[in-house]
């Protein structure tokens, strides 16, 4: 087998075997010609099988280490998807500093009497939570925006003892820097419009299970109410995962550098950052300095996503987090003076800077 960084390099590449192109076509095809009565070619259509979704969801299988991958058009379709496994009734824990988005969809589902979502802080509190009645444990690590990690290997040593799925939002470290699967989660999600595509531009979801069985479960419902990504955009996706590796060393290396001179910034009350991958949020002493620091910023982008080569600096408290409660919001620690960072792969030089500046304006 070959490393990483090899399958990432050439994922797709050379599977033409009639023209030897080096690039995997893109097909657009959504309907496949049957031989004769009961036979296939393996497509028959493309809500079921695409050519070009299988390269890449055997490609994203293979990197997180699981049994099946699924590609949907969003992250929050991913998540959709995934609850959809679940009957009705089903009780889930949730890190409690969870991507908005997510909050948003789980009230709602509360509020239409689906299921029920209790929001746990760390560890021990997740141990004081669980029991046999809890279907499944829905994590995000490091959370959003707080950038707290919890030790996974622990959350599923837990989620063991009482026969409940761990489910890991695997979105800010990617499979190169954490693989959930491995430390004993049984599904992982992402948003593919962050860091596995890392260029803005195109909006996915992914789905890995750890198990072929809640794998076929996952391909059946997808094929049923077909979320499912364009060929298209998965042809990018697998163009993207190419320099997965590379961006990210960069990334990373740019944020620890923003981290180091940022935590020494008399502006800058904490910088928010666990040591890896390449997002932080910092908290500016002058909270009231906000608006005028996101209009002078030059080289960042005040806008709302991540993971992308470019740099991106977000407001949580009226954009991303919007939708959770200012209450609910404060008490863990989301407050007015939080700012989410995240690093792209520009001269690092040039981001600090940046910063300096528009803190100085
Ligand atoms: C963006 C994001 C999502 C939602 O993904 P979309 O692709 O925007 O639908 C889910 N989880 C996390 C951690 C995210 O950052």
């Amino acid at each position: 087998m070959t490393h990483r960084d090899t399958q990432l390099a050439q994922l797709g590449n050379r599977q033409d075997q009639q023209t030897g192109a080096v690039s995997l076509p893109i097909h657009l095809s959504t309907a496949y010609a049957h031989p004769g009565l009961g036979q296939s070619t393996g497509f028959d259509y493309t809500r079921t099988k695409n050519p070009t979704r299988t390269v890449l969801e055997e490609g994203l299988a293979s990197l997180e280490c699981g049994a099946q991958a699924v590609v949907t058009s969003s992250g929050m379709s991913a998540i959709q998807l995934v609850l959809g496994l679940f009957p009705a009734g089903s009780q889930f824990l949730v890190t409690r500093d969870v991507y908005g988005g997510s909050f948003r969809y789980f009230d709602k589902l509360q509020a239409q009497g689906f299921y029920q979502f209790t929001y746990f802080q760390d560890l021990e509190e997740l141990t004081s939570l669980i029991s046999d009645q809890v279907a499944a444990v829905f994590v995000e690590t490091p959370t959003n925006p707080l950038m707290q990690e919890i030790d996974l290997a622990a959350v599923a040593q837990v989620c063991q003892g009482h026969q409940t799925r761990l489910i890991v939002d695997n979105t800010f470290l990617t499979p190169l820097r954490q693989r959930p699967l491995e430390l004993g989660a049984d599904l992982v999600i992402h948003s593919g419009t962050k860091y596995l595509t890392g260029h803005n531009d195109i909006l996915a979801g992914v789905v890995v299970s750890k198990d072929a069985s809640l794998g076929e479960q996952l391909v059946w419902l997808s094929n049923t109410t077909g979320p499912t990504l364009s060929p298209f955009d998965c042809w990018l996706f697998i163009r993207s995962l190419k320099t997965l590796s590379l961006r990210l060393d960069r990334q990373e290396a740019n944020a620890q550098a923003l981290a180091q001179e940022l935590s020494q910034h008399p502006q800058i009350k904490e910088v928010l950052y666990p040591g890896r991958g390449a997002m932080m949020s910092i908290k500016i002493q002058d909270a009231s300095k906000v608006d005028s620091f996101l209009r002078a910023l030059k080289v960042f982008t005040f806008a709302e996503s991540l993971g992308g080569v470019e740099s991106f600096i977000t407001y949580p408290t009226t954009q991303t987090h919007a939708d959770i409660p200012q209450d609910i919001r404060e008490s863990y620690g989301l407050t007015a003076d939080l700012l989410r960072v995240s690093v792209g792969i520009e001269d690092p030089q040039d981001l600090i800077a940046d910063i300096i500046q528009a803190l100085n304006a």
